[in-house]
């Protein structure tokens, strides 16, 4: 038998998305399951992928055939005929690829209507009006998506006979009018194609599946998946849905509308969604007419809300998963036109997963597995300072939560150039399309003046977790003249506004923003994220600030504290600077003694506030040089000094040279100078102290400081630094000791690759050790261990173990090592090209390279084990914070992750997440 590629809505598999596309899949699954969806068929995605190979483009031979023999099943099923003149038949034709792409890819509605059937059409429904106006949208929709009309071409007929009749909304428009539109469009499409528009039905539907099949490699289906990181392992090819259409627009007795199965803002389990009597499904999707919200057809169609009501209870209980439909109810029989997973900010995503657990529906597990944890970045969106006082100029709808500020921009071009160029953009329009994709992504948030909750621009933008504020009527957009009207306010392409998704509100200017607060439902999700997750989640931090907020977010311990940044502090560099410039030990303790004090502090507080968590420390890392200026600037700034000790002089001279003049002591211009002798000792202090440094920064210049004079060998051969540095630490625990303070201490080594380096720092811990608990009376518990992050760390990872406590990988420069891409200049040099060019899937320093980097890592656990089995290892890279890479952690049995405070929330989530996938066999 020969392959199929076109399925009735009956044989389908609804779950087979890849063949059939999402649509496609759903349809077959609604009829199944026995909604009332309108009779229709599939054209897989493997036809759409054969056409676009084909280099004739033309469909696959025995395709329309197919199609023919459905289209005759659906004309006994609906008891039409597709084409005939009498009682015609009339199709949507839809795209619909594996994963949902709103609006991404083009879709024609009422095919099968010409000339003769057109009358046809008007004996079955003895509706001129209704026909003539399903047939004047089927020649621009059809005229636009499949022969490249611009759509311009035909608005601007439509708007002139509307001007010329005085008629503001389309609702006004007469059969009369509505067949002259029709007759002139006609003529719009001979006059850009050459050709009259198709009258035999089954070219057009030739056409229009070529035409739908094309879009997937549409520009705009192209940047969306760019973007979204579509692969054509996830959706490969459009398929296309041949739908019977049925008609929202036949009277008032009909509607057509689109709902979510629960709030897609906010996540409350409410019926959501909008709807307009007498009108046809673009009409709500497009934003052309504001749609009423559906509370209001309880009492408008109570019957038919109902049935809506028990729709969306059937849609839930069996997708088992928040959906997003559209539904057209014809002369008072409600259709089910399509459903889909509904695509939600985080806030809802969260929020629903939490309900539908306690509603039963689902459970522990799966609520955490259908959050993507990369979304619960939009829930540290800032929202706009609660203490502000600014009035709002204009209010829409909160189409999608959180607040930004930016500049102006009318259109999606404009955005994009300036958005490129580093500004922060708000694009502003009547009413967004598809097309107007690439703008969204430059933009920090949308803003509307039509166009409800539903709308293009609310539905994308929520993807995006991009704040918008839709239908915002008080503003009047004139996108010609770039500008904007609010009231006697007039608003210049460029100005700035802040808009708030959460509330709709639009304001004049930039208001402060405040950071978001966890939701009890985030945390309830993260802690049973917590209970099923192997790894801990700790934190990188230095500060107790930064370690107080992590904590906030459920970090359960500092991974990694880099000493460094203390050292650099306002009041402390000049010590180090001094440490660095002492020529002898003795000097060199001199300066440590001075910082002593102040390191322990340092820890004490870290201890305190994370007690009583594990807190890693680690010894002194980078080249010392880092602490002191470039030579550049050094030599900059001594010429300077030398220059400013010769005016000064110069002044003495000058002064002492007045005096002589006759008269001196009564005039008042002598001047008088700051600088008397003792400003040029200052003077010469500074030009010694800056000397000293140039000596020493030329002294301590490497060509490869990175791979140099850097971490445990640092340590080795300035032992005063690390012996202050481990000898704060240990204070610290004591002093929290004896004060009652539960701590978990933990001393971490930089950079080590052989176990002597290591077994020398050791001597000074365990020397230190004794001292601090023989003045403090008291017993100290704490770690030692070592960061990985060079090759030959993995490779002695069994000798490395017989010292160390613990393990945590330095991924970032482990990364380096493993590529030996410098870090510092990889990501803005050749790593983007090699991104782009698939020769790497991934920026290595983002995401694990599993293959290598990974590799070394298994290698270094499996036998640092061999000797210590209860090693514990971590990481401390940033690619602790990402979900695959902490995937990768699990299998490969690590202890915990380490991330910055932000991406503690999602590698929770990852946790649990992987820990979850891992035990599916
Ligand atoms: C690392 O190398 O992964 C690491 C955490 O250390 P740093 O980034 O400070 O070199
Ligand atoms: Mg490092």
């Amino acid at each position: 038998m020969s392959k199929q590629y076109v399925f009735s809505f009956s044989e389908g598999d609804g779950k087979n998305k890849k063949l059939l596309g999402g649509k496609g899949a759903n349809l077959c699954e609604m009829t199944r399951i026995g909604l009332n969806v309108p009779a229709g068929f599939v054209i897989s995605t493997e036809a759409c992928l054969n056409y676009l190979d084909s280099s004739e483009h033309e469909l696959q031979s025995g395709l329309m055939d197919e199609v023919r023999e459905q289209m005759l099943r659906l004309e006994k099923e609906t008891a039409k005929g597709f084409g005939d003149f009498d009682n015609p038949l009339l199709v949507s034709v839809r795209s619909g690829s594996a994963l949902s792409m709103p609006g991404m890819m083009d879709t024609i509605l009422n095919l099968g209507l010409n000339k003769r059937t057109l009358q046809g059409l008007i004996k079955q429904t003895s509706n001129e009006r209704f026909s003539y106006d399903a047939y004047r949208r089927f020649i621009q929709l059809f005229g636009k998506v499949a022969l490249d009309v611009p759509d311009e071409k035909f608005d601007k007929v439509f708007d002139s006979i509307k001007a010329r009749e005085g008629v503001g909304a389309d609702v006004g428009l007469t059969a009369a009018h509505l067949k002259e539109i029709s007759e002139l469009f006609l003529g719009v499409v001979y006059e850009h194609t050459g050709k009259p528009f198709p009258e035999d039905v089954y070219e057009q539907l030739n056409v229009a599946v070529k035409a739908v099949f094309g879009s997937w490699k549409g520009k705009r289906a192209v940047d969306y998946r760019r973007e979204f990181n579509i692969t054509p392992e996830m959706a490969n090819g459009t398929a296309v849905n041949v739908v019977t259409m049925v008609f929202g627009n036949m009277g008032d007795d009909s509607a057509t509308g689109v709902g979510f199965t629960r709030n897609p803002g906010t996540g409350e389990n409410v019926m959501f969604g909008e709807y307009l009597v007498n009108a046809q499904g673009e009409d709500v999707v497009a934003g052309i007419r504001t749609p009423k919200p559906v509370q209001e057809m309880a009492s408008e169609m109570p019957a038919l809300y109902e049935q809506l009501v028990e729709l969306r209870n059937k849609l839930e209980t069996h997708y088992k998963e928040v959906q997003d439909y559209e539904y057209t109810i014809e002369k008072g029989t409600l259709y089910c036109l399509q459903t889909r997973n509904g695509k939600m900010n985080a806030q809802a995503l969260v929020r629903t997963s939490v309900e539908m657990v306690a509603e039963g529906l689902i459970a522990r597990e799966q609520a955490l597995l259908r959050v993507d944890p990369e979304v619960l970045e939009q829930l540290l969106h800032p929202s706009l300072d609660p203490d502000h006082t600014q009035q709002a100029v204009a209010q829409g709808l909160p189409a999608s939560p959180g607040a930004a500020s930016g500049k102006i921009m009318f259109d999606a071009d404009r955005a994009e150039l300036v958005g490129r160029m580093g500004e922060q953009v708000i694009l502003v329009r009547e009413e967004t399309r598809p097309e107007d994709i690439h703008g969204f992504f430059a933009s920090q948030g949308i803003l509307t003046s039509r166009g409800g909750k539903t709308s293009h621009a609310a539905v994308v933008a929520r993807g995006m977790g991009k704040p918008c504020v839709a239908g915002a009527e008080g503003i009047e957009v004139d996108t010609q003249k770039r500008l904007a009207r609010v009231g006697n306010v007039q608003l210049h392409e460029g100005d700035i506004i802040t808009i708030d998704g959460g509330s709709g509100d639009v304001y004049l200017g930039q208001i402060p923003t405040v950071p978001p607060e966890f939701s009890q439902d985030l945390e309830k999700l993260l802690r049973w994220a917590d209970e099923f997750a192997r790894l801990n989640v700790m934190t990188n931090v230095d500060t107790p600030e930064a370690a107080k907020r992590a904590v906030g977010y459920g970090a359960m311990g500092i991974g990694l504290c880099r000493t460094e940044r203390m050292f650099n502090a306002r009041d402390r560099l000049p010590i180090v600077v001094d440490m660095i410039l002492a020529n002898t030990p003795q000097e060199r303790q001199e300066a440590l003694e001075l910082l002593l004090p102040i390191q322990r502090a340092d820890f004490k507080a870290l201890f305190q506030v994370m007690a009583p968590r594990p807190v890693t420390i680690r010894l002194l890392d980078p080249p010392i040089h880092e602490f002191l200026p470039g030579e550049r600037q050094l030599e900059a700034e001594l010429a300077r000094l030398k220059q400013l000790r010769n005016t000064v002089e110069g002044v003495g001279d000058l002064m002492g040279a007045l005096q002589l003049l006759p008269g001196a002591e009564t005039k008042s211009f002598i001047p008088t100078t700051p600088f008397n002798e003792s400003g040029i000792e200052l003077i010469d202090e500074a030009i010694t102290k800056k000397e000293l440094m140039l000596l020493k920064v030329r002294e301590l210049y490497e060509v490869n400081p990175m791979l140099g004079h850097r971490g445990v060998r640092l340590g080795i051969t300035y032992p005063e630094i690390y012996a202050m540095q481990i000898r704060a630490i240990l204070e610290a625990a004591a002093e929290c000791a004896r004060e009652g303070i539960l701590i978990h201490p933990e001393i971490m080594v930089p950079q080590v690759c052989t176990v002597e380096e290591l077994l020398r720092v050791k001597e000074v811990v365990d020397r230190t050790q004794q001292a601090v608990e023989q003045e403090h009376g008291i017993k100290l518990d704490f770690r030692f261990g070592t960061m990985i992050e060079v090759v030959r760390a993995c490779m002695r990872a069994c000798a490395l173990a017989e010292v160390a406590e613990f393990f945590s990988f330095g991924t970032n420069d482990l990364t380096q090592s493993t590529f030996s891409f410098s870090r510092e200049d990889a990501e803005n040099k050749f790593l983007p090209f090699y991104n782009e060019n698939r020769i790497l899937q991934d920026n290595p320093f983002e995401v694990l390279d599993v293959k290598g980097v990974g590799e070394l890592m298994a290698f270094a656990v499996e036998w640092g084990r061999n000797t210590r089995p209860d090693l514990k290892v971590g990481i401390c890279g940033e690619q602790g914070g990402h979900p695959a890479s902490i995937k990768f952690c699990h299998d490969a049995n690590l202890s915990y992750v380490s991330c910055s405070p932000p991406r503690v929330p999602i590698a929770r989530l990852a946790a649990g997440q992987a820990a979850l996938i891992s035990e599916v066999p």
